[in-house]
């Protein structure tokens, strides 16, 4: 059998779907020959503009497209950014899914929720396991973060030696006392030839502080304290939350939880066994009313100022049961992701309108850690690992430069620093590395049980209506013929009852319109439609200054057959139709 020269080796392919440019929706793939792996397969959170979206997720078209067999999804951990997308995945096609223990029941309970039976693809797996995946070997390394179980990835294929790490920081005093396996990524370093690194703190000097600084601030807070106590964190966060607990247990207070995310997460984490509670402190939301103000501790969700969530509507004063008051101490233990900053500033000004003390990360020193490596974490990673090329992952454009500035700094070739945009595509096998090439990595809009069936025409139009709103031109013709109209309706323009003259005119414009094309033989109702927005608009334009959406809507008067007494088939001058067949066209 001929040998193969590393100059015939095929290349290994690695194309992020999701994750660079931004910090959400993470997917990795992996390619070789026929065979692929996916690495995380994550949401994002729509922004401002995406007016009604509940969740943007990769494009998977081009897993779905290739014809070639996907061997399976490896999970790092169990944060959205990582898992969110799943479901819809495997709504598309059956692929095993490996992962920790806490990342498959947290992957169980989204399945659960969306009614999906896929039990049968799920395969657990044990920290330092490795998994042989056709062409592909992984190993599972544990990396300290913000949530349980996380994992850095060792992946060998054809050859190669690549080292994912996931989300993580180095913590050397973590809360589960489970430290970073930084002796195993040793013992592989020096011969790795691809490193895809986190990025998100790669803009922070020095460490990113131990998890357990956060539970010693949490602990002094409590104890000084007199006040009922009301901190927010994010619910995956299950040593953030192992940490509350405690400290309201050694300060004998109750805790009582609110929010649906973190009810859901506590009751995974503490059946999985990552979250003890303390015998009888655990209450219930609706029993806080009978302790004293100094005896409760409310973990409520809402820190990043979500609009539905529990600590939001605790400070609109909507919340059922806890109702915010002069002297109550919130305390939000987490940083804003960012782009929701000014939702929780809103929510943090509500809240001392409402007479509470707020202490957040610009008044108190560590009430929250960051799960992710600053600089200093991120060199120890390059002077273990020595990768030959390196992608920088997980971060938006200005945290992907720092950390390739970083890379650099600490010995790796400049030209063996990829800084790549999803999409792209990077060849690589034993003797050279490239990224010449890319494919289509869009997104796709969830909204509702729809997915992917909203794209740019409709968000246009939902940002044209949320700005100017929508008029409606309604009238009936016979033929080209106007036999009743045209009626007037706006919604989100102006207000109508106060706007008869523009309304008036406006209906009067239309009016003019559709005779004149009667006069010059216009039949085509695409062509009077046209004309209608043409003229309208141009009118709304120089009346108001808006644009809004202009929708005619035409409606055929022709007389039903066998219904020709006088009356019949002829519409009201509301703009109702009796005794006709309405045909509606928009
Ligand atoms: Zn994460
Ligand atoms: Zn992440």
């Amino acid at each position: 059998m001929a040998r193969i020269s590393a100059k015939n080796m095929p290349m290994l392919k690695v194309i992020p779907l999701g994750g660079l440019g931004e910090v959400g929706k993470n997917m990795t793939v992996l390619e070789y020959e026929d065979e692929i792996l996916i690495v995380d397969c994550g949401m994002s959170f729509p922004d401002d503009e995406m007016f009604g979206i509940d969740a943007v997720i990769p494009d998977f078209n081009y897993v779905l497209d290739q014809n070639k067999t996907v061997r399976a999804v490896v999970i790092t951990h169990g944060h959205e950014d990582h898992i969110g997308a799943l479901p819809f995945l495997l709504d598309k096609i059956d692929v095993p899914v490996y992962g920790t223990k806490l990342s498959l029941g947290l992957i169980q309970r989204k399945l659960d929720e969306k009614m999906m039976d896929k039990a049968r693809l799920m395969r657990q797996v044990t920290i330092g396991e490795v998994i042989k995946l056709g062409r592909f070997e992984v190993e599972f390394i544990r990396n300290n973060h913000s949530i349980a179980d996380s994992c850095s990835l060792f992946i060998k294929c054809a050859g190669l030696k690549i080292v994912h790490t996931g989300d993580f920081k180095i913590d050397y005093t973590p809360v589960d006392g489970e430290v970073i396996d930084l002796q195993r990524l040793a013992e592989i370093g020096g011969g790795i030839d691809l490193l895809l690194s986190d990025s998100t703190n790669a803009e922070y000097p020095g460490n990113t502080p131990s998890e357990k600084k956060v539970g010693n601030t949490l602990m002094e807070l409590f104890r000084g304290c007199k006040s009922r106590i009301i901190v927010t964190s994010f619910a995956s966060n299950i040593h953030r939350t192992q940490q509350i607990f405690q400290a309201a247990s050694a300060n004998n207070r109750k805790l009582a939880l609110s929010g649906r995310s973190m009810l859901n997460i506590v009751k995974v984490a503490q059946e999985l066994g990552y979250l003890k509670i303390p015998e009888d402190v655990l209450i219930d939301i609706k029993d806080v009313k009978k302790y004293k103000d100094n005896k409760v501790v409310i973990l409520t969700t809402g820190s990043q100022g979500e609009p539905m969530s529990a600590l939001t509507r605790m400070a609109a004063g909507e919340h059922r049961q806890i109702q915010i008051k002069s002297g109550d101490v919130v305390i939000m233990s987490a940083n804003p992701i960012p782009g929701n900053e000014k939702m929780i500033i809103d929510v943090v000004n509500k809240l001392f309108a409402l007479g509470a003390q707020v202490l957040y990360s610009k008044n108190t020193e560590n009430v929250h850690a960051s799960g992710h490596a600053s600089q200093e974490e991120l060199k120890l990673i390059f002077s273990l690992l020595k990768p030959k090329y390196f992608v920088p992952v997980h971060g938006e454009v200005k945290m992907l430069i720092k950390h390739a500035e970083i890379a650099k700094e600490m010995g790796v070739r400049a030209s063996n620093v990829f800084l790549m945009q999803n999409g792209d595509v990077l060849e690589i096998n034993k003797r050279e590395a490239k990224c010449e090439n890319a494919i289509n990595a869009g997104i796709t809009l969830v909204d509702g049980l729809g997915v992917g069936d909203i794209g740019n025409i409709v968000l246009k139009e939902r940002k044209a209506l949320s700005q100017f709103g929508i008029l409606m031109i309604a009238v009936a013709m016979d033929k080209n013929r106007l036999v009743s109209g045209p009626d007037i309706i706006s919604r989100g323009f102006v207000y109508m009852r106060e706007s008869s003259d523009l309304i008036n005119k406006t209906a009067q414009i239309a009016k003019g319109v559709i005779l004149q094309c009667e006069k010059d033989g216009i039949k085509d109702w695409v062509d009077i439609k046209t004309k209608l927005k043409n003229q309208v608009g141009d009118y709304l334009y120089e009346q108001t200054g808006r644009n809004p959406i202009i929708l005619p809507i035409i409606m055929s008067a022709t007389p039903a057959a066998g219904q020709q007494s006088a009356g019949a088939g002829r519409a009201t001058n509301k703009g109702e139709t009796r005794n006709v067949r309405v045909r509606q066209s928009q």
